[in-house]
This record gives structure tokens, sequence and C-alpha cells, in this order.
């Protein structure tokens, strides 16, 4: 039996923690093994300081952040920061398709048409993980997700506390990762040359943040109004009872 496999696939250090890193600590807690695909070392993120020093420094930090949240497995792909849209769409998205095949994800999560704030890197890797994972699904005969990351500004609801679908509209995925919000500003934290958001202790920290992340299912396609809220971790894959998949 093989544990279910969440593939996170974004563009720079520090993109995983703070939009998503209680998601990727629940799904860790929870039995998951957890994947994520970083497509370069940032070393364009420190203005004034030399990109290789800075490449190392990001890495360590993005290592620790990892292992705040429970990621197993880290993989760059040693593209350079800033120049992902220089990349053939084939190629980057060929890169992954290889990682899919061999770490073969139940559930993969990238940057949705937004990239949330619009990074050209963001949008590059939105159209590479999508091309691959198209692909990837054509060739494995078991379900598959892909879900891109959701813009956060609904998240204003009480811990435990799922909205009502016709509230939240779009997305499809609202994870309550109300216990994991220590581990998700530890991790945050981690990455002290993004001057993150928290300075404070984590516990205190933690009490000032949302309770959930969204996320918009993309594949499979299903009409607007064809589904239902998804409030458990990936719904089709409920936790507890199904996190060992079969094939
Ligand atoms: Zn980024």
């Amino acid at each position: 039996m093989t544990p279910l496999t969440l593939m996170t696939i974004l563009a720079h250090p520090d993109d995983e923690s703070f939009p998503i890193g209680g998601t990727l600590a629940k799904a860790a807690a929870e039995g998951w093994r957890v994947h994520l695909v970083t497509a370069t070392r940032g070393e364009a993120g420190i203005p004034g300081k030399n990109k290789a020093e800075t490449a190392v420094l990001r890495e360590t930090e993005l290592r620790r952040a990892c292992a705040e949240l429970g990621v197993q497995q880290l993989t760059f792909l040693d593209y350079v920061d800033g120049m992902l849209d220089n990349i053939p769409e084939g190629t980057g998205a060929a890169r992954l398709l290889d990682l899919m095949r061999q770490s073969t994800p139940d559930v993969v999560i990238t940057f949705g048409p937004d990239g949330i704030s619009g990074h050209p890197d963001h949008l590059a890797i939105h159209r590479w993980t999508t091309m691959a994972f198209d692909q990837y699904r054509q060739e494995v005969k078991r379900p598959l997700r892909l879900y891109y990351i959701a813009p956060s500004e609904a998240t204003q609801q009480g811990c435990g506390i799922p909205p009502p679908a016709e509230a939240v509209g779009g997305p499809v995925a609202f994870i309550d990762v109300g216990d994991y919000l220590v581990q998700k500003v530890r991790a945050t934290q981690q990455h002290q040359s993004q001057n993150p958001p928290f300075t404070g202790d984590p516990e205190s920290e933690a009490q000032t943040m949302s309770c959930h992340e969204l996320f918009r299912l993309a594949r499979p396609q299903i009409a607007a109004n064809g589904h239902s809220l998804e409030t458990e971790l990936f719904a089709a894959f409920q936790k507890h009872d199904k996190v060992q998949r079969t094939s």
C-alpha cells in the first residue's frame, strides 16, 4: 500500500509557507507523502546581494521551512529566478511530467491563472504544471486532482466553521488549517531574507491568522454549479480510511 502523494509545484522559496503552509502541514500530519517542487532558488530575491550567495541562503531557508511543515521531499528544477518566461513551455512541462511519473502524485497543487501576484515566474509555473498534469492524467488510470491556489480574501471565517458553499462562490476547497497555524508561522519565519510578516513568537502570531486556505479544482473540470464545497483535505481522498491507495 502506498501513501497518497501531494505534489506542490511553485516558483521560489517562500511561495509555499505563507499561502499554503497550513495545508502542506495538515497533509503531512494526516499521512500524505508531501513533495514540493520549487523551480528556482530565488536568487533574485535579495536586492543588491550576490546571486550565488542568495541562492545558497534561500535554499537553506526553504529546507528549514520544509522541516517545519513536514514536507518529505524537495526538488529544485535549477532554473534561474526571473527567467522562467524565457524557457519554452514544452521544455518546462516535460521536466514536470518526468517528476510526476517518478513521484506519482494523487493531488497536484500549483498557482492559478492569476499567479497570486501576477509574477511572470508564477504564471509560467501555472502553464507548465497544467500542461504536464493533462499529459500525466492521460497516462494514469486512477483518480487524480489538480488544484489551483485561490486568492484568500474570503478566508476570514472562524476556525472549525466552514462557510456555506453559496457564500464562498468559486473556491471548492476550503481547508481549515487552524491546528497548523503555528507550524505555518514557523515555516514562514524561516524565510528571514524575505522579511516575513511575523516577528513575534509563533504561538502569538498564529492567533492573528485566518484559519483557512482556499483552492479551486482545476482538473477534473466540473460545471461551476456541479460541485459542493470541500472542507476536508481534498475531499475525493478523505483522510484516515482512504489515505492509503491500493494501486
Ligand atoms: Zn514566488
